[in-house]
């Protein structure tokens, strides 16, 4: 028997008690259970979020969330710098654009950092501030590129541009507080470094931004989050929710706060740093090359000439049970990616690192046995 090692940029495995949570019984989505029950998810989803503003839970995958962001706090024709440095960077750009935001790109190649300079510049010449956002992915996962949110925050400054900052691979596994650092509109998904199934997304909403949105006039009908305020205020969704997501949310947050969050942190952390280690020991290029981009949930490496990705994870899948991701965009074919956030063990992770040496020495590239384990071994070691 075949153990399933999931180590792909999310889903990411899910501790065996949410997946147990998640076979309830049905209930009335319009009763008291439910009424107690969301009033306690939006409380500790703000704990998560580190944020005194608003918050919904929507029923959608994180792309939902994303819409969410753009189509209730601005209006056609308004201006908006999106930061592009990757295909999450480029989806919420695109959505934008879709909306009839009048969008300018501000581009770097996949796997290099944002212009921060050039946003600095862009925004200093914006006398008249007719930019009325930012958009970012804080944790590019199609790279394997955290951006410094702290440095947006510091170059938008006084600038009353809206912040819209997409942490769907990062929120849970780093700390990022969300009012701290002037966030005004925050979403995340439920199967990344929250130990909870697909299906369910978190946003965020400052005061400036609810004020945004009574002005906005992009059209709406399911992402409406004036509606799912009035529908909070009597403690539902507008909605059916997805009801088994939201009760292995409740164990999924009781587990986050009781058990992990701190040592959760340092625990993707050692993972990123034991990946690269490995990466280092193979002779193989890792995309993100300067340690502070380095994301802590998605490790991006590029191949050797003489292997081919799928080739590489069909071998990984079909021989050991590791599931590894590819590239996306420009970078399909040219990298391969490993997810370790979630419920992803250091041990997990290091037999994905075993399988990932065996796989390349199968494949004809040469590799020194256990040269990456141990390599990786001795980051978790050094705790
Ligand atoms: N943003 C980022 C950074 C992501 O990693 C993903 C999914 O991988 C999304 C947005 C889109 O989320 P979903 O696939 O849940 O719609």
């Amino acid at each position: 028997m075949k153990e399933n090692y999931l180590l792909i940029p999310g889903p990411a495995p899910i501790p065996h008690t949410v997946a147990q949570a998640m076979s309830t019984k049905m209930f009335n989505h319009r009763g008291p259970r439910f009424k107690e029950l969301i009033t306690e998810l939006t409380a500790s989803l703000k704990r998560v979020f580190q944020t005194e503003g608003r918050l919904f839970i929507l029923t959608a995958s994180g792309t939902g969330a994303m819409e969410a962001a753009i189509v209730n706090f601005l209006s056609p024709g308004e201006k908006v710098i999106s930061l592009v440095n990757g295909s999450f960077g480029d989806r919420l750009a695109s959505i934008a654009a879709i909306y009839g935001a009048e969008v300018e790109r501000m581009e770097t190649a996949w796997g290099q950092p944002l212009d921060y300079r050039g946003l600095e510049a862009k925004l200093k010449k914006d006398t008249e501030q007719a930019i009325r956002a930012i958009t970012v992915v804080h944790n590019e996962s199609s790279t394997g590129m955290i951006n410094d949110l702290e440095m947006i925050s510091r170059i938008r400054g006084d600038h009353p541009a809206l912040l819209i900052v997409d942490t769907v691979s990062s929120m849970g596994a780093v700390e990022l507080p969300v009012d701290r650092l002037g966030v005004d509109v925050c979403f995340t998904g439920s199967q990344k470094a929250l130990l909870l199934p697909p299906g369910l997304s978190f946003i965020s909403a400052s005061e400036r931004a609810w004020e945004a949105a009574a002005r906005s006039k992009m059209p709406k009908f399911y992402f409406d989050l004036s509606k799912a305020q009035e529908y909070l205020e009597k403690g539902q969704t507008p909605f059916t929710p997805a009801l088994p997501q939201c009760v292995a949310l409740q164990e999924g947050l009781r587990i986050y706060f009781t058990e992990v969050q701190e040592s959760h942190y340092a625990r993707h952390r050692r993972m990123a740093a034991a990946i690269r280690a490995a990466a280092r020991a193979l002779r193989l290029e890792l995309l993100v090359k300067e340690e502070r981009y380095a994301s802590p949930t998605v490790t991006a490496v590029m191949k050797p000439p003489q292997v081919n990705v799928d080739q590489l994870r069909e071998v990984m899948r079909n021989r050991f049970g590791v599931e590894i991701a590819g590239g996306q965009g420009p970078l399909e074919g040219q990298v391969f990616r490993f997810g370790h956030l979630g419920a992803v063990t250091e041990l997990d992770l290091v037999a994905g690192i075993a399988a990932l040496e065996l796989s390349l020495q199968a494949l004809g590239y040469p590799v020194e046995p256990g040269c990456a384990v141990s390599a990786a071994e001795r980051v978790i070691r050094a705790g």
